[in-house]
């Protein structure tokens, strides 16, 4: 019996992931996510595979990348069932909507731009009526960790937890006697909120991710006390602390930690935002979800809210947003978008960035071409809703609050799967290469990084 698996997306790349799995009859996706940044025009390609064709989507975690083209793939005609853990189908929810919201308006803003350059703009790949759409095909009930469940006469599936983000599962899928593992995202060890990631079962192939396959992260502890530190610094000083975050996973590790400096008794009175809606949302789905901490977030859930404490305010309005900008010392900001690509965040820097009293901080990845990494890269002055701002605050980057596991908890991760061979994907070539070369040394594991479209036949 031949079983065929195709990479649709995130092949030698960080977005879109999909991979396509045939089995005799059977066909599944693992995830359909959305291509981003310099890859955004593959969203507009057909999918190399019928998906009315497709029985089942299995969805490893609510990430954009991993879940974005869904409303997509049920317009072009997907009848299958969507199986994934309750906290990732209630944030994919959010996040799509989110999505279709945020390319109706990009839409709009490039569309008047490009009547008057007399050029052409994408329109949105979908609408808010299609997310909604989508969402009768989630399955229910939804699929819990290690509980194996049948697809078909010769397929089995059974989700894991991979500690990325809440909810967040790696695939064992068997085939016959055949043990097939895809990583998803894997999860970076000693975060608060989520478990540490589940060792792998024994497997044939692994798919494994690689987004930091060549480096080593600064642990979570160290990372937390460098944080503590320009916080308590910056207010102490008189300034303002802008903390861009994304809405999901991070801006809850900021609040935890913000949270537990409250109750040290080490935090100074003050006033902190979290000033996005979406990361609002996200919040309170984590709060239905306690079942999916990890044992000391759990243990704080049962006395107590984990992410909330006196000092912190919601402000979903935009005209509260506003009136943020009114305060000249003593907030914490946190706002989207995580890279300073849009977002609230750029009028908290219009107000904030050119005074050396305030800070600004970094704990999530700045991708070359972003604003974010611009200030990163040291920037004197930056262009900022049309205006020239000179970036006076202090800057720190904080790389310990990763959500992606690093090259060698991957490789412990890999070397417990022990595969007869890796296939690397959901990376940048280079790092894929390092990585490569890295576990055939330590590990005597051989890889392979396929392409985009590359059938493997096993
Ligand atoms: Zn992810």
């Amino acid at each position: 019996m031949a079983i065929r698996i195709t990479p649709c997306g995130a092949a030698r790349t960080v977005t879109g992931s999909c991979h396509l799995v045939e089995v005799e009859g059977t066909k599944l996706l693992i995830d359909c996510g959305m291509f981003q940044g310099e890859e955004e025009e593959k969203n507009y390609e057909p999918f190399p595979f019928e998906p009315g064709e497709i029985d089942f989507l299995i969805l490893t975690h609510a990430h954009i990348d991993h879940c974005g083209r869904i409303p997509l793939l049920v317009k072009e005609g997907f009848k299958g069932k969507i199986l994934c853990t309750r906290p990732t189908a209630q944030i994919a929810k959010i996040m799509l909507l989110d999505a279709a919201k945020v390319m109706h308006e990009t839409y709009r803003s490039r569309l008047k731009k490009a009547e008057r350059l007399g050029e052409v703009v994408n329109p949105p790949l979908y609408e808010e009526l299609d997310v909604l759409d989508s969402f009768e095909f989630f399955s229910t009930p939804y699929l819990e960790y290690e509980r194996e469940y049948q697809l078909g006469k010769e397929l089995r599936v059974t989700l894991w937890d991979a500690g990325h983000i809440l909810g967040s599962s790696f695939v064992e899928l068997k085939v016959k006697d055949k043990v097939f593992t895809f990583s998803g995202d894997l999860g970076n060890r000693g975060k608060p909120i989520v478990r540490d990631p589940s060792q792998p079962p024994p497997s044939d192939y692994v798919f494994i991710e690689t987004t930091y396959g060549d480096r080593n992260h600064r642990s979570f502890k160290e990372s937390k006390e460098e944080f503590e530190d320009a916080v308590l610094k910056t207010l102490y000083r008189g300034g303002n602390v802008l903390i861009p975050s994304y809405a999901l996973e991070r801006a809850q590790d900021v609040l935890f930690v913000l949270r537990e400096m409250y109750e040290r008794d080490i935090l100074p009175e003050c006033q902190v935002f979290l000033d996005s809606p979406l990361a609002i949302n996200a919040t309170k789905i984590f709060l239905q979800n306690p079942e999916f901490f990890d044992r000391e977030t759990y243990r704080i859930f049962k006395e107590r809210d984990p992410f909330s404490f006196p000092y912190l305010k919601f402000t979903r309005d935009v005209e509260e947003s506003k009136k943020i900008n009114d305060i000249k010392s003593g907030a914490v900001i946190i706002a989207g978008s995580g890279m300073l690509t849009g977002g609230r965040i750029l009028h908290h820097l219009k107000h904030n960035l050119w005074r050396e009293e305030c800070s600004l901080i970094f704990v999530g990845y700045q991708p070359k071409g972003t604003l974010g990494r611009k200030i990163v890269d040291g920037a004197d002055r930056v262009k900022i809703l049309g205006e020239e701002i000179a970036v006076k605050a202090e800057v720190y980057t904080i790389n310990g609050f990763s959500s992606h596991a690093d090259q060698r908890e991957l490789t412990q991760w890999l070397s417990h799967a022990k595969p007869q061979k890796a296939f690397l994907v959901h990376g940048e070539e280079d790092k894929m290469a390092v990585f490569s070369e890295h576990i055939k040394k330590v590990i005597g594991l051989d890889s392979h990084a396929p392409e985009f479209g590359e059938s493997l036949e096993f």
